[in-house]
């Protein structure tokens, strides 16, 4: 690990102020941060805590949530309005890391959290245009099963590996950020950005801009979060579907649905919605909606399975949503 010097912010124009200083870096939880920087994959000169900003789980004036970016994953995923309003978010979490993990894990670095690729962690070994730009990746000829299949570029193929970010896709949630510049607000499906030719960027946030916060707006419909993966608990997802759906006289009336483990960022199936809003709530209705949505997937070598997987998540997710009066 490289030295670094620690600040705690005592509120956001601080913690702004702290990390215009020089190579900083905003630490959450440090469950992602501090790994990366034990492999000497991040190296910043310094960090600044932002544990003691806005962590409050509000409900606000027209029954959606606002939850500041501190919060601890499980403070969200325990909230009473979370899992009576919104179980897909408290679904999404809990299905995430371990039990320690999520009561040190914030939301803002949940959101922020850097791929998994093996590639990517395996610095003195493998090529990663991520880690380094224009080193090559070593994943798309390589091992590539946790690999994406919607929206890769020959540059990388990595997965982004929040599960909340899954469910705030689906729920039109939007992220508050603040910067020395002043504030604006993004919808989170526009927040994370696919690799094009530049990999190493993430997202679309300017240099120094802090999460304060992520409002999700209220929601009518019955949603649930489905996890695919290879064990039932301490493993990424290999497929997986937020939803939220609401269907009146049979005929599907409101649908979100979002996809986690096939994409380099959450993946709003916007093309599945398409094809069922308006028409009938039925089992084959969702298998072709997922259908069309996964009809630009390209598989890698070892990753097809995902497509089959994928389609079949949807379907039987969408179904399960019907028994659901909400
Ligand atoms: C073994 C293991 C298994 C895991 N399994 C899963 C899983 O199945 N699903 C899943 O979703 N996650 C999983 N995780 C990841 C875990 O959820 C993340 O590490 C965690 O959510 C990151 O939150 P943090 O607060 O610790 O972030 P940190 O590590 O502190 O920070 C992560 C990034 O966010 C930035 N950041 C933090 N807060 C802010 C802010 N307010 N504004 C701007 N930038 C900010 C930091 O600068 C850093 O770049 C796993 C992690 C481990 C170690
Ligand atoms: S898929 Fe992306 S993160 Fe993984 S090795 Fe290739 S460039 Fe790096």
């Amino acid at each position: 690990m490289n030295p670094f010097t620690y600040t705690r912010a005592a509120h956001a124009d601080d913690a702004i102020r702290l990390a215009g200083e020089g190579n900083a870096r905003y630490l959450g939880g440090g469950t992602n941060l501090v790994d990366l920087m034990r492999e000497t994959i991040e190296r910043p000169a310094a960090l600044v805590d932002v544990t003691g900003l806005s962590g409050t789980i509000e409900e606000t004036a027209d029954g959606g949530l606002l939850i500041g970016a501190a919060a601890r994953n499980t403070a969200v995923a325990e909230h009473r309005v979370v899992r009576t309003r919104f179980p897909a978010l408290s679904r999404a979490i809990v299905a995430g890391a371990s039990a320690q993990i999520r009561n040190m894990a914030t939301v803002g670095g949940n959101i922020l959290q850097r791929t998994r690729c093996s590639y990517f962690y395996d610095e003195s070994g493998s090529r990663c245009n991520k880690r380094q730009p224009g080193q090559g990746c070593d994943a798309i000829g390589g091992f590539n099963r946790m690999h994406a299949i919607l929206g890769a570029s020959p540059d990388c193929a990595a997965t982004h590996p929040s599960d909340l970010c899954v469910a705030l896709a689906a729920f039109d949630a939007k992220v508050h950020l603040r910067s020395a510049d002043g504030e604006r607000t993004l919808p989170l499906t526009e927040l994370h950005r696919l690799p094009g030719n530049q990999p190493e960027k993430d997202t679309v946030l300017r240099p120094g801009e802090l999460i304060t916060a992520v409002e999700v707006p209220a929601l009518t419909a019955a949603s649930t979060y489905r996890k695919v993966r290879d064990r039932s608990s301490y493993a990424f997802a290999l497929v997986s579907v937020a939803a939220a759906l609401r269907v009146e006289g049979g005929v599907v009336s409101d649908v979100r649905i979002a996809l986690g483990g096939v994409a380099p960022k959450p993946w709003r199936a916007w093309t599945a919605e398409a094809a069922l809003r308006g028409g009938p709530a039925t089992a084959r209705q969702f298998h072709t909606a997922a259908e069309a949505e996964l009809a630009d997937a390209v598989p890698l070598r070892d990753n097809a399975f995902k497509i089959e997987l994928a389609r079949r998540t949807i379907t039987a997710v969408l179904t399960g949503l019907l028994g659901d009066p909400r």
